[in-house]
């Protein structure tokens, strides 16, 4: 197999579809999407990058402490085919390194920024971690789709196993602040329930 335990959708057993929040923990984001989650009694799992774990540790700890899954997003948030392997995976030790200092989490999932990772870097990486890719982009990056279009495709393509990726950052905020509530609401109404990697 060419990218053994990647994996790209959940089980498709009931309605239950994984959220993810990728980039943070960022103050003024990640706190108000532990809110609108805890509102509606939800879970999701949350890919954070060591750098920022370091700035924000007490926000870092809040997610653990709701209940949260956490994932390694490398330290730096680095692009797989920007460096070499060997930078790539001691970025990745780094943020293992903080969440355990921090935390005392050890992590089995990993999401490489931006989806890109090389082959290589993956095959080495596999050998401890498991990469949670997804099958589902909320566009909450995409500032040229309206946000009411992001929500509708959203809608439209959930179903029982999506792996669903949102943005815990600053770029992304404001349009998460339109998308997010509206598509929480629609999957409780629809009987969706969440569930971890
Ligand atoms: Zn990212």
């Amino acid at each position: 197999m060419l990218y053994p335990k990647r994996i790209w959708k959940g089980t498709g057993l009931g309605q239950k579809v994984t959220l993810t929040f990728d980039d943070g923990p960022i103050p003024g984001v990640t706190d108000w999407v532990l809110e609108e989650l805890a509102k509606r009694a939800l879970t999701a799992t949350f890919f954070m990058v060591g750098d920022n774990v370091r700035k924000h540790p007490s926000l870092a700890q809040e997610v653990l402490a709701a209940g949260h899954q956490l994932g390694n997003h490398t330290y730096h948030h680095l692009s797989g085919w920007k460096v070499s392997t060997k930078t790539y995976l001691e970025d990745v030790a780094a943020c293992d390194f903080i969440l355990e200092d921090t935390l005392g989490v050890q992590t089995d999932f990993f999401r490489p920024p931006y989806g890109w990772i090389s082959p290589r870097q993956a095959q080495a990486l596999s050998k401890q971690k498991t990469i949670a890719m997804w099958s589902l982009l909320s566009y909450d990056f995409d500032s040229s789709l309206a946000t009411e279009a992001s929500l509708q495709k959203c809608k439209a393509q959930t179903k029982p196993g999506t792996i669903l990726v949102f943005h815990d950052q600053e770029k992304t905020k404001d349009r998460l602040r339109k998308i997010l509530p509206c598509y929480l609401d629609f999957l409780v109404s629809e009987g969706f329930e969440t569930q971890g990697l």
